[in-house]
């Protein structure tokens, strides 16, 4: 029932987690690391085309986000299809982040700031939350969820935890190798990154990572806040 895997992102769309650490993913992969990606919502509202049918969208976005996860070297792609601008910290979407880390033992879980302040998408804020509360102390009393237990899902400790898109870094990672593959899986979400876009894309993307690497002895970098988990 249970599958040991190094890394566990947990992206509130398709698309977030190529924005957010798909640089340093690559790197992971090269270590020889296995990394499940976890879709919360399958971003079924993110368009300004009125032509388009949400449950086409949905579709569109599952197989863009597939083909960046290939690009990327990710193992294993999990949907969970909760509704898009829709997330909300509920008991039922906690248990099922919480289904997923026991699933997979992830020693470290990514995903988004739930904290960032102000102009933040809900479903970024909500979606980190529920992670970080599935984390701890859900995923790991065996007493949270007795069903998960007859499922198989025993309790699972995860190590360490890394937040994207903070206002709070502590953690940089080297992507100077990587961007050119961080582009190439961005630029997999055609719907959300026409190749209309494409030139300012690179350009934008690689200022932020720049901007991010400051005061380091690298040029490029994804920045997070980072906790290890002791207890
Ligand atoms: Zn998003």
């Amino acid at each position: 029932m249970t599958d040991s895997t190094h890394v566990m992102v947990v992206t509130p769309h398709p698309d977030d987690a190529e924005f957010g650490v798909a640089g340093t993913v690559v790197h992971w992969v090269r270590e020889g690391k296995s990394i499940i990606y976890v879709v919360c919502s399958s971003g079924e509202k993110g368009t300004s085309d009125s032509t388009i049918k949400p449950e086409e969208l949905a579709q569109t976005r599952e197989q863009e986000q597939l083909a960046a996860a290939k690009l990327l070297g990710v193992r294993e792609v999990v949907f969970l299809r909760y509704p898009d601008q829709g997330l909300e910290d509920t008991p039922e979407f906690r248990k099922d982040i919480v289904r997923q880390i026991r699933k997979y033992h992830p020693q470290l879980v990514v995903t988004a700031d739930p904290y960032r302040r102000y102009i933040w998408h809900r479903d970024h804020r909500m979606a980190a939350q529920v992670t970080l509360d599935a984390i701890f102390p859900y995923a790991r009393d065996h007493l949270a969820y007795p069903d998960l237990l007859e499922e198989g899902l025993s309790p699972h400790k995860v190590k360490e935890a890394l937040f994207w898109a903070t206002e709070d870094p502590n953690y940089r990672s080297d992507i100077t190798e990587t961007f050119d593959i961080k582009l190439a899986a961005l630029r997999c979400h055609k719907s959300q990154v026409g190749y209309d876009l494409a030139p300012d894309l690179e350009k934008w993307l690689r200022l932020r990572a720049k901007e991010m690497a400051k005061g380091e002895n690298f040029e490029l970098a994804e920045a997070f806040h980072r906790v290890e988990i002791t207890w």
